[in-house]
């Protein structure tokens, strides 16, 4: 119902000259007033406070411990070591914590909701969090409310506020003015609050309460739905470092206590098991996904792909169906009309002649029928609607020229459910409803035809020439709407009831092309053993002609309509759905039901939205996409991914991404766990053989908190492989740590243990441990470094190409300096307790480090080709 008044319109001019007044500074100190940043983002950690963090792991504090016991036994020495080693590790994480943080922010910064507000006169949009007491927010159809405000204008306004009640259905907003004269209205419906959303209609509200003095400000904390939760992979991964630390706890108190039953001193026995607990435990693990997640996101986002729910990255290496929209995603929402049908006959769009009654008043009509303008070669709002006022003006016709002169008094705006819009025009002493909308839809309200002999009856014969020319129209690709009109009483409102016994005047057909990149995308998802499904609220001959030309249909069998789904079961439709490519006409409804359908399948199944109704099914959804430029603040909410382009070969970048991240996030675990397995293969091989100490603990931690975390991270950055895309989706239920993959790190970390314990037993047969310990110690730590190159990828690195990832050469150089300087610096040779090596040992170590790298280079040479 159409609630506008001259009372509302008088407050609303009254607001837009106050706020035409209103400065950047007013608007900030209204913020802070009304609490509205502490309530969106929290308290924020100062660096002071991250960096104390890094010591409350728990390894940390038994190092801490152990450096405390060392001093009280007046081992100096060793207490400041391990302390600039765990300072160093602090600094090191804080800055990695920052930098992820930083990636994370601007992410959320891009995805955050935005508000529609009346600023100098004009509607702009801002983000919902800089809304303030004052303003007048313009609301539609899927716009989040960011704050409490009175209604000013409502046309057919209709809130879901579940989020504060718990009822479901929408209720139907009203200004004061029709509130007095209604009965049994009660006092909230001249009010909107924050935190709900508009399903249906349009309107306009003062805010007069934002942040914390909110309805949901009071009742809620919407802190803890805020924060990040970790991924699987993290939480899977956690729980296997706490195992395995077990296991390693276990060993180190085994080796703990031979090491006394040989004799050692007890203080040098406890400080190498806990350095061995230190260098075998993977604590990096979980933090190395986020690093790596966050600096994966900060590339998605610059290719348009914004990541809202960072698990999702995980999931995106694993899709199998991409359900997408077809206007706008994979076409160009760029529409021009081609053809109008009128009077029995199809004529092209630029053979109308005005002064033929009929075909003019379709063109009036659409002029009318429509929100869209176009000025100084902008245009705005609905590309379909855009479409026809650039049709007007082939003709002369200026939309606002005719608006201004059969003035608008009421409207039914347009939704996609009901695929109708409606408005009320006054020509002169006469009220008119003029409706357009899909073919099928409104050709079933009509009764009567216009035809250039004056008004008839409409008969079964004309409705069959119309539906003809539509099919044949929708044959070519070309979207169409049906235009009808019909009389009213004077000053009559109208609702969604009113949209029946219409004259049918004719339609109008518009091409909206595939966007160029579609046709790629489509090829490079079905080469991934990705399928692509069209779902779209088109016409099905439209869709499956469109669908064709980019590659999605082979077959016309391949295309069903929503109606069709309804008649079949859930079973029904399992057995069915792969044989699907594109599905029309279809509601939010029988989205949900073609995605679990495919899931059940066993299918890990991304799906695109844009509407207020599409939430459930981007929930649904593994991977819900929302069109940043298109979509609703609620579809953008429900999903874990926005296309900041609304472009569907952005999807399947973003799939690409996905699966390089995780291949990334694969290596740099592997990278971790296989020196580590070195490390202690060599101590347990050590104690077996009741050999002196192959490591002083020092040796343990410089390798574990310095050197080994730099190219781990570089692994985590390597540029993605086209490649990825050559392969089938990965199983998503199939753990990371697989038998393959711990094999492969049981192997590479032998290797690495073999070169180390070669380099040990050359030192041991001088017959200094020192020297010996110094060698295994810097064999282990540059064989690692190397190891680093070799983890990149599992091709081997002169495929992928030596230079393709220069943060693994910065992560080389870097961690060979900082052995050298602990090597070569005298000074630092007593803290480290190293020896001073021979040129030739030097040259042992190098040749050694570099042998377990070249076997490991040529395996992947041998094997990786068969
Ligand atoms: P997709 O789901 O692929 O984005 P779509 O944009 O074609 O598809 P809708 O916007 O739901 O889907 O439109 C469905 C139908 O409603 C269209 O086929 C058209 O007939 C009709 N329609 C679209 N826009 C308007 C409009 N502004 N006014 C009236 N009818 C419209």
């Amino acid at each position: 119902m159409i609630y506008y008044n001259k009372t509302t319109q008088e407050t609303l001019d009254a607001h837009q000259v106050s706020m035409n007044g209103l400065s950047t500074e007013g608007v900030r100190s209204r913020q802070q007033q009304y609490g509205f940043n502490e309530l969106q983002e929290g308290k924020r950690k100062t660096i002071v406070q991250l960096f104390f963090e890094q010591f409350k792991d728990f390894l940390v504090i038994i190092l801490l411990i152990a450096a405390i016991i060392s001093g009280f036994l007046g081992e100096f020495e060793s207490t400041i070591v391990i302390l600039v080693v765990v300072i160093l590790n602090a600094i090191l994480g804080t800055v990695q914590h920052l930098k992820a943080e930083k990636s994370l922010d601007s992410l959320k910064a891009m995805a955050a909701p935005i508000a529609k507000v009346l600023r100098n006169g004009q509607v702009v949009e801002i983000p919902s969090r800089e809304v303030v007491v004052g303003d007048i927010l313009q609301l539609d159809a899927g716009d989040f409310i960011s704050a409490d405000g009175r209604v000013l204008q409502s046309y057919s306004l209709q809130i879901n506020e579940s989020s504060l009640t718990g009822e479901s259905l929408p209720i139907e907003k009203m200004t004061d003015a029709i509130n007095e004269d209604e009965v049994g209205i009660g006092d909230q419906k001249n009010m909107v609050f924050s935190g709900t959303f508009v399903t249906n209609g349009r309107g306009t509200i003062l805010v007069t309460s934002i942040g914390m003095q909110t309805e949901i400000g009071k009742i809620a904390n919407l802190l803890d739905s805020a924060k990040e939760k970790k991924t699987p992979l993290q939480v899977s991964l956690d729980h296997f470092g706490k195992r395995l630390a077990f296991a390693i706890i276990v060993i180190c108190i085994v080796i703990f206590a031979l090491d006394l039953f040989r004799g050692r001193e007890l203080v040098d026995s406890f400080m190498f098991a806990v350095s061995l607990a230190v260098a075998a435990i993977p604590e990096a693990l979980s933090s190395i996904v986020t690093i790596v997640l966050a600096f994966g996101t900060q590339k998605m986002a610059k290719e348009n792909a914004i990541v809202r729910k960072l698990h999702a990255v995980e999931s995106l290496g694993g899709i199998s169906v991409i359900c997408s929209d077809k206007t706008g995603t994979l076409t160009q929402n760029k529409m021009t009309v081609q053809k109008v049908y009128i009077d029995k006959r199809e004529i092209p769009h630029n053979e109308l002649e005005l002064n033929n009654e009929l075909q003019n008043k379709l063109l009036v009509m659409s002029l009318l029928c429509n929100d869209s303008v176009t000025a100084d070669e902008k245009e705005i709002g609905d590309p379909t609607e855009v479409a026809l006022v650039n049709f007007g003006k082939v003709y002369g016709l200026d939309e606002l020229v005719v608006r201004a002169q059969f003035k608008r008094i009421g409207e039914v705006p347009f939704d996609s459910n009901r695929k109708l819009m409606s408005t009320v025009n006054q020509f002169g002493d006469k009220t008119y409803m003029i409706t357009k909308g899909a073919v099928d839809v409104l050709l079933s309200r009509i009764i009567k035809i216009e035809t250039s002999n004056g008004i008839v009856e409409a008969t079964e014969q004309q409705f069959e020439q119309i539906r003809n020319a539509n099919q044949s129209l929708s044959e070519q690709g070309l979207r169409i709407l049906a235009f009808a009109y019909k009389e009213l009483s004077p000053k009559q409102q109208i609702d969604m009831n009113d949209e029946q016994d219409f004259v049918f005047v004719g339609l109008v057909a518009m091409m909206d092309p595939p966007r160029n990149e579609s046709k790629q995308a489509v090829a490079d998802c079905i080469s991934a053993g990705i399928k692509p499904v069209m779902i779209t609220g088109d016409h099905k001959i439209t869709a499956a002609a469109i669908a064709k030309q980019i590659g999605i249909l082979n077959d016309p069998s391949e295309a069903i309509e929503g109606r069709e789904i309804e008649k079949l079961t859930d079973e029904q439709l399992k057995a069915k759905v792969e044989n699907i490519s594109v599905y029309a006409r279809v509601s939010p409804e029988h989205k949900i039901r073609i995605v679990k359908a495919w899931q059940e399948k066993g299918n890990i199944v991304a799906m695109t939205g844009d509407g207020v109704n599409d939430g459930p099914a981007l929930k649904q959804a593994d991977i819900g996409v929302a069109m940043g430029i298109t979509g609703t603040e609620v579809a953008k909410d429900a999903s874990s991914m926005i296309l900041t382009d609304d472009n569907f070969s952005t999807i399947v970048k973003a799939v690409s991404n996905g699966r390089s991240i995780y291949n990334n996030i694969k290596n740099s675990i592997k990278f971790l766990l296989s020196g580590n397995t070195g490390a202690i293969l060599v101590v347990l091989f050590a104690t077996l053989f009741a050999l002196p100490a192959p490591f002083a603990p020092v040796h343990l931690l410089f390798i574990n908190l310095l050197t080994d975390s730099l190219p781990a991270i570089a692994i985590g950055l390597e540029p993605h492989n086209k490649k990825v895309m050559k392969d089938s989706p990965r199983n998503i239920k199939e753990p990371l740590l697989n038998k393959s993959f711990t094999t492969q790190v049981g192997l590479e970390g032998l290797l690495i243990a073999a070169v180390t314990v070669i380099a040990f037993q050359i030192g041991l047969s001088t017959g200094d441990s020192v020297i010996a310990s110094t060698m295994a110690f810097a064999t282990l730590c540059l064989s690692r470094l190397f190891h680093g190159f070799s983890c990149r990828s599992k091709e081997s690195i002169f495929k992928i190409g030596l230079f393709t990832n220069k943060t693994t050469w910065l992560a080389f150089i870097m961690g060979a300096i900082l052995l050298h300087v602990v090597l070569l610096v005298p000074a630092l040779m007593d803290i480290f307790e190293v020896a001073v090596l021979t040129g030739m040992q030097l040259m042992t170590i190098y040749g050694l480090a570099f042998l377990s790298f070249a076997i490991i280079q040529l395996c992947k040479l041998i094997f990786i080709r068969k």
